[in-house]
Order: structure tokens, then sequence, then C-alpha cells
């Protein structure tokens, strides 16, 4: 190489996610029938009136430069889903609109963190939170849930992480990787650790429409005025609308915020596809009964997929409330008795290379969550496929 890298982009991992899906794909391409649940994409096509929307957009010629922060229509749209579903009044100027919602949470620590803070998150963890809290030079601090508690951090384990450095606390709930739901009591919790702290809560509610068995959402917006005001809001149309591939995210912040993400925005990026952002908008402004209908097909196949894991010898599986992963804690399938290429298989990174190599199923390891001993399945895939996933998985573990 004729001169060096950055220091930033030589220690980066690429996503786990991303790579393992990846891999699957390759596989798949050199004819190996194997079937993947390592991505969390829905398996939907995008609903025709977005689509339609977009060709619409298309034939308009609405196909130049739109304003960084996104076109108006869609971010006052935005702002008044904001008043409808979480009952405050939002100015259109709070929303920036960006590309997709993993550059919507970029955004938001660019526009916070100096290098050497810090930023407390719950394990498991999505793959990218310490990944580009990293690249901004802060440090995140962990706090680890597991099964045994549904995921719920303890707010004295959190208090004590809380430092001078303590930038902003994270929230993902629904959560990626473990379908968990925040217990109000302790997202209330949380928003006063933040007041003590003075820190910002960050809120990645990217999954705040696929609740199973009749919750509703609860949002640390929704706790009162005051936290409000410390709420960096993310959210986007990849899971809700099955638009994936359309790369349309939005931050909701105080108007200050939203300003600096604006600046950001402008330099890094200029604005997310002018196409995507009218079709974007049709989702929001449509009819929502294709949302309730992915939703409810998300909860029939966790209906499925959890009690058969439950069912594998030595795996250890509660009931997500949200989002579309199985998280199962597989510890004691790692004590050796599985020999893969002649050596024994005794942590999640090397049950999962196995179980792609010999089972030919694709899933990610619990230790890129930050959670060791427990894989992700993602179930945002056809019942077809969950069948035989679980019955290689069943084969994989136990034999038979
Ligand atoms: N947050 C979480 C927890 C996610 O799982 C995802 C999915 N990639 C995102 C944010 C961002 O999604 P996207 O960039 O596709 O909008
Ligand atoms: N959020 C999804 C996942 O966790 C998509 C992949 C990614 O962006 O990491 O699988």
């Amino acid at each position: 190489m004729p001169a060096r890298l950055s220091g930033r982009a030589k220690d980066l991992k690429s996503s786990a996610t991303v790579r393992l899906e990846n891999l699957a794909k390759e596989m798949q391409r050199q004819g190996l029938d194997v079937l993947s649940f390592a991505l969390g994409e829905p398996d939907f096509s995008t609903p025709p009136h977005i689509c339609e929307a977009a060709c619409k957009a298309i034939a308009e010629g609405k196909t130049t430069y739109t304003p960084a922060a996104g076109i108006p229509e869609l971010r006052e749209a935005i702002a008044r889903t904001v008043e409808r579903d979480y009952g405050y009044s939002c100015a259109p100027e709070q929303v920036v609109v960006s590309n997709g919602g993993k550059h919507a949470l970029m955004n938001v620590w660019e526009s916070i963190l100096e290098p050497g803070d810090e930023v407390i998150i719950f394990a498991p963890y999505w793959v990218t939170y310490p990944a580009q809290i990293g690249l901004c030079g802060a440090k995140p601090r962990v706090v680890r849930t597991t099964i045994d508690n549904d995921f719920q951090p303890d707010l004295d384990e959190v208090r004590a992480l809380v430092s001078e450095r303590t930038a902003a606390i994270l929230i993902n709930s629904p959560s990626n990787p473990s379908g968990a739901v925040l217990e109000r009591s302790i997202i209330e919790g949380l928003a006063e650790i933040a007041a003590e702290a003075d820190c910002w809560i960050v809120s990645d509610e990217i999954y705040r429409h696929i609740l199973f068995d009749g919750r509703q959402h609860f949002s640390p917006t929704m706790v009162g005025d005051e936290v409000r005001e410390r709420v960096l809001l993310v959210d986007g149309a990849s899971k809700a609308y099955s638009m994936t591939g359309w790369r349309i995210g939005w931050t909701v912040t105080p108007l200050e915020v939203a300003k600096a993400i604006n600046r950001l925005q402008s330099q890094q990026a200029s604005n997310p596809s002018s196409i995507s952002q009218w079709a974007a908008l049709a989702g929001l402004e449509g009819p929502q009964d294709c949302v309730r209908k992915m939703c409810a097909e998300f909860e029939r196949r966790r209906d499925y997929i959890i009690p058969a894991l439950a069912d594998i010898p030595g795996v250890k599986i509660g009931k997500p409330a949200g989002a579309f992963y199985a998280f199962p804690e597989v510890s004691a399938h790692l004590d050796g008795h599985i020999v893969h290429k002649g050596k024994a298989v005794t942590n999640d990174d090397q049950l999962t290379t196995y179980l792609l190599e010999d089972a030919l199923i694709s899933t990610v390891p619990g230790s890129e969550f930050g959670l060791d001993g427990y894989i992700r399945l993602s179930f945002a895939t056809s019942m077809d496929k969950i069948q035989e996933g679980v019955r290689r998985l069943r084969r994989g573990l136990v034999g038979g």
C-alpha cells in the first residue's frame, strides 16, 4: 500500500450482522443450501402504494437535491406522527431526515460526543452502537442484562457507571437483539439518572411498531416535558414499512441539536435520496394497516419459533415482546460436546461457525452483541424457512 490508513479505519470491525449475511449469500452462490437467519431485515416487499409514490416522484422530476434535512413535506409528516403517537407538539425543524436509522444515529453521536466521553449502553446491544461511539473517540460503558432478568437493566448498576464523562444513556426498546421491551418504571428510572447526570438520553425506537401481545410503545419522551428536552430520538422507515433498501431514517431532537445535525449532514452527506423521501412520505401518510399486518405476521412467527427453540435441549429462551429476533442462551452447548473440524466448540463464535459450515444455518454470535453464550436468529423470514432452520439447529446442537 503506497500510504497509510487512519487508525480509526484500520481498527474498525465491519458489522457482524452484515458480514455474516454476506458470508451466507456467498455460500449460497457456491451452490450450498444455506439458510440465513443473520440479517434483521423484513422479508416483505415494500407496500405498493409506497412504491407507486416513488415512481410518481421520478415521473414528476423530483430527482434533484433536496434541503439537507429533508423535504419539508416529510419533516412535517414526521412531526405530525410524533404528535399523534407520542402526544406532544413537535416542530418540523426538530426533525432531520437521514440515510437510514444507522446514519441518523451516527449524526446524533457526532453532534454530542467529544473524544473521551462515555455512553452507557446495555448488553446485549446492537452491534453498531459501540462501533459508532468508538468512531467519535468516545467509550461505551456497558451494563449487562441477561435472560434471567428479562434483559432489564439494574438501575443501581447504571447509576454506578455514571461519571463526569457520561454524555448519554442509550435506550433501544424494543431491543435488537433480545426483543425485550424496557419496563416503564425502568425508563422512568433511567430518565431520573440522566437528569442527575445531566446527560442526554439517546432513544433508538426503530422497532416501536413491532410490538406483540397488544403492547403499547412507551418512549422516554413520554415521561414528561423536562425529560423530553434531553431525549434524542432515532427512528426510520426501514423496519415499520419494510423499506430497508430505501435508506430513510430520522432524528427528532431539541432544536439546537437538530440544527447541529442539519449542519453536519449538509457537509457530510447532503440529503437522503429525494425519491425515497417521497416514498417514505407515502408510508407515513398512507393507510397504516400494512404496518399492522406485518407486525401480526412477525407475532405469528414468534409464536412458532420461541416454543420450537425452547423445546431443544440445552436452549433457554424467553418470549420477545417486540422486534423480530430470537436470542436464545445456548451455553449448555459450549461445554465441548460439539466438535467441529477436530476442535471442541467452547464459545458462541465457534458455535455459529460450526452451525454455518455443518448445519448450513447462519446465525450471529451473542458475543457480537456483548453477551457471550447466546446466538441471534432473525425471524423476519418465511415460516417454511423458520421451520427448516429450527430443525437444522436442533440437529446441529443435539444430533438426530
Ligand atoms: N437501530 C437498530 C437497533 C437496528 O437494528 C437497525 C437496523 N439496521 C437500525 C437502527 C438502523 O436501520 P436502518 O439504517 O436500516 O434504517
Ligand atoms: N439491523 C439489522 C440487523 O441487526 C440489519 C443489519 C445491520 O444494519 O446491522 O441485522
